[in-house]
């Protein structure tokens, strides 16, 4: 579904990626972990073009995005994203956050959208929250509107940037079995993550990024108990 070859990506003489490779499947889920600033969400931005690759390839779905004639704002429908702060319309209903892109973007009918719009509410435990304002929900319930938001476009793929990292601890766990869910329905995801729970129990692989490369990735199992790269074995000291 997307591949990256030899992706990097420099701010100035700043080189954070040095050299990305990894293809990801349909119906995968992987989990990206590494230290802060190794260039996580410098990578996932990359793959829908939110940052500018300097070098390298970055193909979804066959065709080639970081080109000038790619059409990015059709791609970026197909390739959905979450951030970790919800990243929501606080002048729109909840309702008009979820069809705002889908009416104007796709030009899809009102009453359709909305349609559509409750039962991906229904489907993140807010269908009551329609007529809110963003400013009246929990950080809880925000981040689970902005995955009902992203679902809308009926993205081929999720890209999620540390989603749960700025809810207070209670609420996290709701957001997680709400992207557990998808990824059991099969939506091809890549979620960076200080989760390493999540990472174990739902991804199908965990990459970990360090000095501008993917220093290591395995099945979650085996990448957690026997982790080969020096720098993976101190970072999981750490963070386990
Ligand atoms: P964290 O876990 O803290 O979110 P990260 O792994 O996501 O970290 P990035 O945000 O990708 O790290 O940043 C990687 C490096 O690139 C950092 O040194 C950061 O300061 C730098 N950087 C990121 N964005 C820019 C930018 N727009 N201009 C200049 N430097 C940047
Ligand atoms: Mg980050």
């Amino acid at each position: 579904l997307l591949q990256v070859r030899g992706l990097k990506k420099h701010f100035g003489h700043l080189e954070v990626l040095r050299g990305i490779d990894i293809d990801i499947h349909k119906g995968e889920v992987v989990a990206v972990i590494g230290p802060s600033g190794s260039g996580k969400s410098t990578f996932i931005r990359c793959l829908n073009r939110l940052e500018e690759p300097t070098a390298g390839e970055v193909i979804f779905e066959g065709q080639q995005i970081n080109t000038k004639k790619a059409d990015i704002d059709k791609i970026r429908q197909k390739i959905g994203m979450v951030f970790q702060n919800f990243n929501l319309f606080s002048n729109m209903t909840i309702m008009q956050n979820i069809t705002a892109a889908p009416i104007n973007v796709k030009k899809i009918p009102k009453d359709q959208a909305e349609e559509r719009a409750l039962n991906l509410l229904d489907r993140v435990g807010l269908k009551d929250k329609a007529a809110e304002y963003p400013v009246r929900l929990s950080g809880g319930q925000r981040q689970r509107v902005a995955i009902a938001r992203a679902l809308a476009m009926d993205p081929d793929i999720l890209l999620f940037d540390e989603p749960t990292s700025a809810l207070d601890p209670e609420m996290v766990g709701e957001v997680l079995n709400v992207m557990k869910e998808l990824a059991e329905d099969g939506m091809t995801m890549v979620v960076v993550t200080h989760e390493m729970g999540f990472a174990r129990e739902v991804s199908d692989r965990v990459i970990f990024i360090d000095q501008g490369v993917i220093q290591e990735e395995n099945e979650p199992k085996e990448f957690f108990a026997h982790p080969k790269n020096p720098r993976l074995k101190d970072f999981l000291n750490k963070v386990l």
